[in-house]
């Protein structure tokens, strides 16, 4: 299936225009400049189109992965939604209200909430952290993509981590739309295999006795890290406490701010 999506985008007989400036001269390996990643390498190419240009047939290098996305995505969606609107199959205004719902409504303000309140109640940590989904959803969040929801709670003794090796799972209704490194394909191998490399990349050094638990996302179950509370913020109200907590806190990936010394 990946292939068949790859062959799509590139078009088994589209000419990569790099490819062909250098190609006369025959078959082999030349330097091209790759068209899906922009990294000028190495390819084998095999085949030679007429004129001796080279096909852009989908092909992986040993030392990078190549993305799936074309080089502007944002010029492919708008001539997708220009052509299913033309079509009458999506209402620009409802388009419109989805964008101003995660760009303004839904984000990882409302995880932070959440922290924030479990943070400052015992009894709310409990319940969350018992069975999330009856709790989250009588605060409102709840919807697609954060059906099933597991809080993970850190600790001296363990960190948590979140990844979707898969894909991108991720909970929107906490944390809005999941940020690019987060769907990458080196993050998502590098968070299993490497987590303590990952963290300290994002600038997060554990102590030593401290153990790393990574969670892996799937379409069913999502998870959102509770972080520890910091040490400085006792006496803070729940809105103080929520500018705390980062995104990246509630991912894993980063550790909440310490209050400003007064
Ligand atoms: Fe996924």
């Amino acid at each position: 299936m990946q292939t068949g999506a790859r062959a799509e985008l590139a078009g088994p007989h589209s000419v990569a225009p790099e490819c062909a400036k250098r190609d006369r001269a025959g078959r082999g390996k030349r330097p091209v400049f790759a068209p899906f990643c922009g990294i000028s390498g190495i390819c084998d190419w095999t085949e030679l189109a007429p004129g001796g240009h080279c096909l852009t047939m989908p092909h992986d290098h040993s030392d990078h992965p190549h993305a799936l996305l074309p080089p502007d995505p944002a010029l492919r969606v708008k001539a997708l939604e220009t052509i299913l609107t033309r079509k009458g199959l999506i209402d620009p205004a409802a388009l419109d209200e989805i964008i101003d719902t995660y760009q303004t409504k839904v984000g990882p303000q409302n995880g932070a909430r959440v922290v924030a309140r479990a943070w400052s109640d015992p009894a709310f940590k409990a319940a969350l952290l018992a069975d999330a989904d009856p709790v989250l959803s009588e605060l409102g969040y709840y919807g697609r993509q954060g059906e099933h929801m597991v809080v993970v709670e850190n600790t001296p003794e363990q960190h948590n981590m979140v990844v979707c090796t898969l894909c991108s799972c991720y909970p929107w209704p906490l944390l809005g739309i999941p940020p690019g490194w987060y769907k990458s394909d080196a993050y998502r191998a590098r968070a299993v295999r490497a987590p303590r490399a990952v963290l300290s990349e994002f600038g997060v050094t554990l102590p030593e006795g401290t153990r790393v638990r990574v969670w892996d996302s799937t379409a069913e179950v999502r998870y959102l890290v509770l972080p520890m509370r910091p040490e400085g913020s006792e006496g803070l109200d729940e809105d103080a406490l929520a500018a705390l907590v980062t995104r990246d806190s509630m991912v894993g990936t980063g550790l909440p701010k310490t209050p400003e010394a007064p």
